[in-house]
């Protein structure tokens, strides 16, 4: 068995992962990524997931890619299909199985880095999705806008987003995704900017474009992007129009909608399995089945393994998930210089 010393082990492979490997070989401590994907920040190169004014993903992680791939202390496994932890206490013993092959390593620390992945919104059957056509979420919008596949746009009078979907609501995530009203505002304006024919109404429940997000929800008002306070209580299909029947909860009564397409801002929930991986490491979990903090922002039930981005504690947006990622790296370099 190949036994490290000072060395980190991280679980993940998206913004959190990527930053909290590149802080730890900046600082001279070996690392380990092991993930899922066949590729490192797949998702993050796939979606162009502005930030606050309107910086894409990609253009923050290649010049972490770069550095990662260039650092001879920095092994990369992809396709990891089992993680099996043998020893449970600081240094780890942990068994992976990826490709049809397997490995074992000791390791001091652990960084949990595993994300989320978005609700499935179909088991919420009054919003019609995967039923009527005509109904998506954010992320098909993200794939017509990236594949240039907008030739439905261009014939629709109005649109609809509908914010929260699966959120907020204990049959979906009962917390907030904070992300998706800014990704939302964010992808109306897109749409209106190239569409200015389209009615874009915005049906949302609270707007939390947090701190230096606001100036979308300014730019979304000023560009005539119309803001409906309410929750659907179904979507119905009536010739070629779909209803949206909600409760207008300024003026407290029932009222419907018509629009030719709706888009559904469609929260999270934690990567399938990661709770049966965090307990085997010993980890408490939340109430939502995340991470449970100990110490904030990072520190979790078992000394030596500490949790970043949106694994840790419930879904954040990309810039508190590349803070949270140079904090476990300094939480990691503590650690390694108490033992
Ligand atoms: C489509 C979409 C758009 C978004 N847009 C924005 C935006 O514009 N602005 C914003 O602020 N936020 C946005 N977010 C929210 C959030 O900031 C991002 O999802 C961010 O990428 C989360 O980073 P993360 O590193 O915590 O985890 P994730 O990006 O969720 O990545 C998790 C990683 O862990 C891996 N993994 C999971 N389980 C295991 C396991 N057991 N073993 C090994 N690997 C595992 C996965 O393969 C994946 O690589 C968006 C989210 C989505 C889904």
């Amino acid at each position: 068995m190949n036994k490290t010393t000072e060395s980190c082990l991280i679980i993940g492979g998206e913004i959190a992962a990527i930053r909290a490997a590149h802080d730890l070989l900046a600082m001279g401590v070996p690392v380990t990524l092991i993930n899922y994907s066949d590729e490192l920040c797949k998702e993050s190169k796939m979606f162009q997931r502005g930030i606050t004014d309107f910086v894409y993903t990609k253009d923050i992680i290649t010049p972490y890619l770069k550095d990662l791939e260039s650092n001879s202390k920095f092994t990369l496994i992809n396709n990891v299909q089992k993680v099996k932890v043998d020893r449970k206490e600081s240094p780890f013993e942990i068994e992976i199985a990826y490709n049809d092959a397997s490995r074992n390593f000791m390791t001091n620390t652990v960084i949990f880095a595993l994300g989320f992945k978005p609700f499935n919104i179909e088991k919420l059957e009054e919003y019609g999705y995967g039923v009527l056509e005509g109904v998506i979420t954010i992320f098909d919008l993200e794939k017509n806008i990236q594949n240039n596949d907008l030739t439905i746009y261009e014939k629709i009078k109005r649109l609809i987003f509908v914010l929260c979907a699966g959120s907020r609501i204990t049959r979906g995530n009962p917390d907030c995704s904070s992300y998706c009203c800014s990704y939302s505002i964010n992808q109306a304006l897109i749409i209106k900017k190239m569409y200015p024919h389209i009615d874009v109404v915005i049906m949302y429940m609270d707007i939390r474009t947090v701190a230096n997000q606001e100036f979308l929800y300014n730019e979304a008002r000023k560009s005539g992007i119309i803001f409906v306070r309410g929750r659907p209580s179904a979507i119905e299909q009536s010739n070629t129009k779909l209803i949206t029947l909600f409760e207008d909860t300024l003026a407290e009564k029932q009222d419907l909608l018509p629009a030719d397409l709706i888009v559904l801002a469609v929260g999270g929930v934690p990567y399938p399995g990661s709770d049966d991986l965090a307990t085997n490491f010993g980890l408490q979990l939340n109430h939502n089945n995340f991470i449970k903090i100990i110490e904030k922002p990072v520190v979790t039930s078992t000394p030596g393994v500490f949790a970043c981005g949106s694994a840790c504690d419930g879904i954040k947006n990309i810039q508190q998930n590349i803070s949270e990622g140079g904090a476990a790296a300094m939480a990691v370099v503590k650690f390694l210089k108490r033992i």
